[in-house]
């Protein structure tokens, strides 16, 4: 069991030498932020080392919480159909979040999402860049604001830039879209099916990018 440790940032508890595995392990006790006594444990990266692309969310849902990995819930699963459609290997992907706990509020027996504020993002950051370091993605593509506005910076707008490749010192090319539970969250089934669309549409230009495996 890995030992908890307080502080403002994470960047104390980035082990010196690090990999996924020492990441995982130190990540799992930190409290760096008042989010870890919400979330049932830390929701840390997973996917392939070194990964061509990596997949930045905000911060696990639920069923993540409770699971313990990243994007296996809903959103997870419309991401996988996505990858697949637009001719990326999840196999050579790694997929994390900026915020590694979940924050949620109750609404009766449910426990509804809530958006991390600046500070909880950027006391979590250090978990992000190291993930980085390690998994040195050829692409890095942020899913939804949050991500895009923690990589890109706080001006980036997903609504007028998404599927531009922008460059960016953590990562040779970076891409934004939107996240998919924006499309789950989408009116009816029409526009849910054209969010999918747009969505997949965006992935293409990351496989475009990436180039044959
Ligand atoms: S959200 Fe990030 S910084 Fe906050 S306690 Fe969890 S792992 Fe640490």
């Amino acid at each position: 069991m890995a030992k908890r440790v307080t502080a403002e940032s994470a960047a104390p508890l980035v082990p010196p030498k690090p990999t996924l595995p020492r990441l995982r392990e130190a990540a799992a006790g930190c409290k760096a932020c008042d989010l870890w006594e919400r979330g049932t444990q830390t929701v840390f990266g997973a996917g392939s080392r070194p990964a061509r692309a990596m997949f930045v969310g905000e911060q696990p849902g639920n069923e993540e919480d409770l699971a313990g990995q990243p994007f296996v819930g809903p959103a997870g699963r419309l991401l996988d159909k996505a990858l697949a459609e637009a001719g990326i290997d999840r196999g050579q992907t790694y997929v994390t979040n900026v915020v590694k706990h979940f924050k949620w509020e109750p609404r009766g027996k449910r426990r509804i999402h809530a958006k991390p504020n600046a500070q909880e993002i950027r006391a979590c950051r250090p978990w992000l860049d190291a993930e980085i370091a390690v998994v040195k993605p050829d692409v890095i593509v942020c899913l939804g604001a949050t991500a895009a506005q923690s990589v890109l910076g706080a001006a980036f707008r997903v609504s007028q830039r998404r599927g531009e490749v922008v460059p960016s010192p953590l990562a040779p090319k970076v891409i934004a879209t939107v996240h998919p539970s924006s499309i789950l969250r989408a009116p009816d089934d029409e526009s849910r099916r054209l969010e999918t669309r747009r969505f997949v549409d965006d992935l293409k230009k990351v496989a475009k990018v990436l180039g044959p495996a």
